[in-house]
């Protein structure tokens, strides 16, 4: 059987540089080795009731960031997720067939209902539904997810499983959790502690979009500390952080240098900075620019989202009749 590949991203706010290492460079090597499907979860995003002025404008953020970071419309197959009347059809299926009692039980629900405990709403519940209907639409074989997700892929492989018994036939596949090469990367943020991520405030992550200056700006405010004391000393995590911000966009002679530099007590953190600053500009400058372009060019964004939808809705369209037919529904 042919791999599918199916992923998607909430739009909830510009992408910074974990979310490109960690999830859309994936894409980009993907869309020339699988069939994919990547698509833009709005639905998903109705959990936490946004601003009607802002969902549109999410969407469109990250699917110009998508584009500008390479994911390229004419290898895969690029959609919004609500441009899909067949999503909410099979999420009202699978539900029938998910038990209340697992929902509950999945640690991220909870974790909801711990930290927001005035918005527990019915979405939340069936989140891991409404996600396992996203993939099995195209009948996913492979799904690009981070460790935090691999309860909810898991819970679509009990969800393929249970329907495919309860109607005798292997209409739906199990899904696995997949990337492409070897480890997985950890981006961290310049706040000296943890990963980078959305949830930083503006200030301490790297967002694809940031100009040069935007970027000089927040490096040279990154959290280090006062300095080696002995040589050869162990790094305090944002030191340490910024060395690793600097193994993907400097060359390895930079990275070399300042090693030298750290480990002989002599390093000069501004300096440090500056190059890094420099080295991330040169590297981020093409997706920004193409960010720019495309932003101003809803002619082709519209072309984008519209042909996607088409191709997008052909496939479910395949899946929906055959789960339809074998549930019973039948024209007169
Ligand atoms: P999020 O922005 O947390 O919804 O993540 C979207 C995608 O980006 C997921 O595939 C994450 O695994 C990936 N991602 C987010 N932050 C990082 C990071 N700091 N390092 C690597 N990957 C990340």
């Amino acid at each position: 059987m042919k791999d599918i590949v199916v992923s998607g991203a909430r739009p909830t706010g510009n992408l910074h540089l974990g979310n490109y290492l960690g999830a859309v460079k994936q894409f980009v090597k993907m869309q020339d080795a699988y069939t994919c499907f990547f698509f833009i979860a709005d639905y998903h995003s109705l959990t936490t009731h946004p601003n009607p002025k802002d969902l549109h404008n999410d969407a469109r953020t990250v699917l110009i960031e998508y584009l500008a970071a390479g994911v390229d419309p004419e290898k895969v197959t690029l959609y919004l997720q609500s441009d899909l009347p067949q999503i909410p059809e099979l999420y009202l299926f699978l539900n029938m067939h998910a038990y209340v009692g697992e929902l509950e039980r999945v640690p991220t629900f909870k974790e909801k209902v711990r930290t927001q405990p005035d918005n527990v709403n019915a979405g939340l519940l069936t989140y891991p539904t409404l996600m396992a209907a996203d993939i099995l639409m195209h009948k996913g074989t492979k799904v690009p997810v981070g460790k935090d997700q691999e309860q909810h892929l898991e819970m679509a492989r009990v969800f393929a499983r249970r329907f495919n018994n309860l109607y005798g036939k292997e209409i739906l596949p199990e899904p696995i959790a997949f990337n492409m090469g070897n480890e997985l990367v950890k981006v961290p943020g310049l706040n000296g502690a943890g990963k980078m991520s959305k949830s930083d405030d503006g200030s301490t992550a790297i967002f694809l979009k940031d100009t040069p200056k935007e970027l000089s700006k927040k490096i040279m405010r990154a959290v280090t500390d006062t300095g080696p004391t002995e040589p050869n000393q162990p790094k305090a995590e944002g030191v340490a952080n910024l060395f690793t911000l600097m193994g993907y966009v400097s060359t390895p002679e930079v990275v070399a240098h300042f090693e030298t530099e750290y480990n002989e007590m002599r390093v000069r953190y501004g300096d440090m900075k500056k190059q890094l600053a420099e080295d991330m500009a040169n590297y981020l400058t093409p997706i920004r620019e193409k960010i720019e372009d495309l932003s101003k060019n809803d002619a082709y964004l519209k072309k984008v989202a519209e042909d996607g939808a088409e191709k997008a809705r052909e496939s479910a369209k395949k899946t929906i009749d055959e789960i339809r037919s074998v549930i019973g529904f039948k024209s007169f």
